[in-house]
């Protein structure tokens, strides 16, 4: 997979999960697994198969620590079963303690496809009623439509300030015709991502498939970017050397000397003393970024760029504020640097509160297989036999997993002897995605008789048929008694 196949608005397959592991640096689940507490089965069956950063999350789990989980909706047509897999773990998430978040990004629906406010309007609805329907406990947690909520708005606005256009370009290939709600759309959905740190950092998970990484490598940089601090708690974290804490050292006083000397130079005149007083504590930033880099750290960047734009007073006082503070941190262990990196990190984020700084933490993720379409090739919204809808008629969705694809043999007899290949059959997949629920044994007995050669297609479509259609029974009875409460419940999904 080169770049451009992890297109987030694009159809493309991600042919070659493994690529994403060595280009993006995406972890293997299975590696964070075992901290994980009761994890869900789609965790466990390696569905979702990937993650960045999920420790975090994992140990509040464990400490019954604060943390959240969101995701957004981009209501393009029906919610289907692939979307269930999303809907499946921000639940999982809320049920295992964490604050969860669901929202409707009709502002991207709007300006990355084309969709109009009434389209929108019409399949808001239904992903939030088959939400509910799925288990999604309304009364504490959060569901809100991009556009109406104003903090994520004055979010956004601030996180745009720190994005520039080469940068969006870079990660998103956007060029001189992509339209500026499609920017705005992207810094709004950086907002809902940290969102749910507005009232305090905490480890905050995000759902996704792959092909929506570039949103979360941007979000965590972002995050990164709206820190005041960078250089103490990396300092403080790795044993620096006696030319590295030099320059650290004078770092620090020609900053200190300029907070005292200089009487609120305007801010063009303040760069220039920066430059001209800090030559070589660039350098040092520099070693210390490299060696962050090279132990696998996010390196987190100080907020010198205030000071390249044309700041106003308040944000001048504010980098003066975050000097001292970030000074405060590194006088008390400079001469010790005995806190491991998490220590430093939270010790410089807590007087990045103080200073009325976010303190967001970049924010985790994982990321879940795409299912294959029951005709073969992905799963898409647009082909309706490739999909099943959540709303369809439970027979409909009955004929559709009859008439699916599956790995079977051309013959029965073949079949039996050489047993199926259940590893590219749709239609284990919707045994192993959905159908066999929490039972591993189920699911485990349907791959074993498959590759076995004692399953034979047409009796295992009809038991995958029998149990699609009363799952579809069941979610669209629940979606009905949801519907007659959704009034009660304080969320307005109309634009
Ligand atoms: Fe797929 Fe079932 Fe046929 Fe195996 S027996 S190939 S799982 S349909």
């Amino acid at each position: 997979a080169d770049e451009a196949t992890l297109d987030p608005w694009g159809s493309s397959t991600i042919a070659d999960y493994r690529k994403l592991f060595e280009q993006f640096g995406i972890e293997e689940f299975d590696e964070v697994l075992p901290e994980v507490p009761n994890p869900h089965y789609l965790m466990r069956r390696g569905v979702i198969f990937g993650h960045r950063d999920y420790r975090p999350v994992a140990e509040a789990m464990r400490n019954d620590d604060p943390f959240a989980a969101l995701s957004g909706f981009m209501p393009t047509g029906d919610p289907h079963i692939g979307h269930k897999l999303v809907f499946d773990e921000i639940i999982w998430h809320q049920q295992q303690g964490g604050d969860a978040y669901a929202l409707i990004a009709d502002l991207e629906a709007h300006s990355a496809r084309g969709l109009s406010w009434d389209e929108i309007d019409e399949h808001a609805t239904d992903y939030i009623l088959s939400l509910l329907a799925l288990g999604f406990d309304p009364d504490e947690g959060t569901l809100y439509r991009q556009s109406d909520n104003r903090e994520v708005q004055d979010l956004a606005f601030e996180l745009g300030a720190e994005a520039n256009f080469s940068e969006l370009q870079a990660i998103y290939d956007f060029d001189g015709e992509t339209d500026v709600s499609h920017m705005q759309s992207v810094v709004t959905q950086m907002a809902d991502i940290l969102y749910p740190q507005l009232d305090g950092p905490k480890p905050t998970v995000i759902p996704v498939g792959p092909d929506q990484d570039p949103h979360m490598r941007l979000a965590r940089d972002l995050a990164a970017r709206m820190r005041f601090f960078g250089v103490t708690e990396a300092f403080a974290s790795f044993e620096a050397d006696a030319v590295e804490r030099t320059l650290l050292r004078q770092a620090y006083d020609a900053r200190e000397e300029y907070a005292e000397d200089v009487d609120r130079p305007r801010c063009g005149e303040a760069a220039d003393w920066l430059r001209d007083h800090q030559p070589a504590p660039a350098d040092a930033r520099e070693s210390v970024v490299a060696k962050l880099d090279e132990a696998g750290k996010e390196p987190l960047r100080p907020r010198i760029r205030f000071l390249d734009r044309n700041a106003t007073d308040g944000a001048f006082e504010a980098l003066i504020e975050a000097i001292d503070g970030e000074k405060r941190v590194y006088d008390e262990h400079i001469d010790t640097f005995d806190l491991d990196y998490a220590e430093a990190e939270e010790l410089a984020r807590q007087v990045e509160l103080d200073n009325g700084g976010y303190g967001f933490q970049p924010p985790s993720s994982i990321y879940h297989r795409f299912m294959t379409g029951l005709t073969g090739g992905k799963m898409s919204s647009s082909i309706p036999a490739s999909h099943i809808s959540l709303l369809d008629d439970p027979e409909d969705g009955y004929d559709k997993v009859k008439s699916a694809t599956t790995g079977g043999r051309s013959t029965a007899e073949e079949q039996r002897e050489k047993g199926g290949k259940a590893d590219e059959c749709p239609v284990y997949e919707l045994y192993a995605y959905l159908l066999s629920g929490d039972d591993d044994e189920f699911a485990k007995e349907v791959y074993d008789e498959c590759v076995g050669g004692e399953r034979l297609c047409g009796g295992c479509k009809e038991q995958a048929a029998e149990l699609m259609a009363e799952f579809l029974e069941d979610h669209q009875e629940k979606r009905e008694e949801w519907e007659d409460k959704l009034d009660e419940l304080d969320i307005d999904l109309d634009s």
